[in-house]
């Protein structure tokens, strides 16, 4: 397998601000990678996470974009080109939830839902792809949940959808790419507490606390750091979970 020169260890990282996503904006940037930290609205905490990434010797770029334009991802692509080189790694992590029963939630909302979740991870990975081909070297990651099937919950039919959809996304992807020095996995994080989790309303925390084990952000970046190594290179459609086992007591 061809290994990655220094200069083609750019990574991008969407939602690489806040939340899971800035930590593994650092842990790459720790791991020799410029990174390039994506955001939609959260530019201050995109700027600082940057901020961080230089002051330590690394290299960092904040760019803006919505992942679920496909245009502006391909935007995100070619400006990480520009200021950094093409990136090799991709995490996507961009994700957010609109909760509701299915008999209430509008076609609008679902559309949102997937956008983000599903369609922006695809958008991204379409604008990457080229030139991790054209390097004989690539990772994409994509940033899934137990929702996705493995642990469903109500109220959650589009959030659900999306990262089921993810994961069927890595397995088809990994074999399209098997043979070009390129692996393709869907990491599923547990209960880490990120705002995606208070934005589930009153006692969304508590609630989940009482059930689940909760996961440090690092643990879901060392595990994309793994995924994205050289080490990584022989894992690739695979759904790896970072969650403990699940609910305590199931
Ligand atoms: P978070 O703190 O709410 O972070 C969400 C991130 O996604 C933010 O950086 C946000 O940036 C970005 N984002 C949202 N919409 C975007 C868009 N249209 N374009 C670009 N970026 C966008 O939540 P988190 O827990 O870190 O979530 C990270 C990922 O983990 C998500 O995919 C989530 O579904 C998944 N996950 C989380 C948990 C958990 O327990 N926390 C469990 C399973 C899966 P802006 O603020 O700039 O929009």
């Amino acid at each position: 397998m061809t290994v990655v020169s220094e200069q083609q260890r750019v990574a991008v990282v969407t939602g690489g601000g806040r939340g899971i996503g800035a930590a593994i904006s650092r842990r790459l940037a720790a791991d020799g990678f410029a990174v390039a930290v994506n955001y939609s609205s959260s530019a201050a905490d995109a700027e600082d996470v940057v901020d961080k990434i230089v002051a330590g010797g690394g290299r960092a770029v904040a760019i803006r974009a919505d992942v679920s334009d496909a245009v502006q991802a391909e935007r995100l692509i070619a400006a990480t080109t520009a200021e950094l080189g093409a990136p090799t790694v991709l995490v996507n992590n961009a994700g957010m939830n609109i909760a509701g029963a299915a008999r209430k939630q509008s076609p609008r909302d679902w559309d949102r839902v997937i956008g983000v979740n599903l369609s922006g991870a695809f958008y991204c990975t379409h604008a990457a792809l080229p030139a991790m081909y054209e390097s004989g070297w690539g990772r994409v990651v994509f940033v899934s949940s137990p929702s996705g099937g493995r642990r469903p919950s109500p109220g959650m039919s589009a959030y659900s959808a999306a990262k089921a959809g993810l994961v069927g996304m890595t397995r088809s992807m990994a074999l399209e790419v098997a043979r070009r020095g390129i692996t393709v996995n869907t990491v599923m994080p547990g209960f880490v507490e990120t705002d995606i989790i208070a934005s589930g309303g009153e006692n969304a925390v508590e609630n989940l606390a009482a059930l689940w084990p909760r996961i440090p952000a690092e643990s879901i970046a060392s595990t994309v750091s793994f995924l994205v190594s050289e080490e990584g290179g022989h894992v690739s459609g695979e759904e790896v979970g970072v969650w403990l086992g699940g609910p305590v007591g199931i």
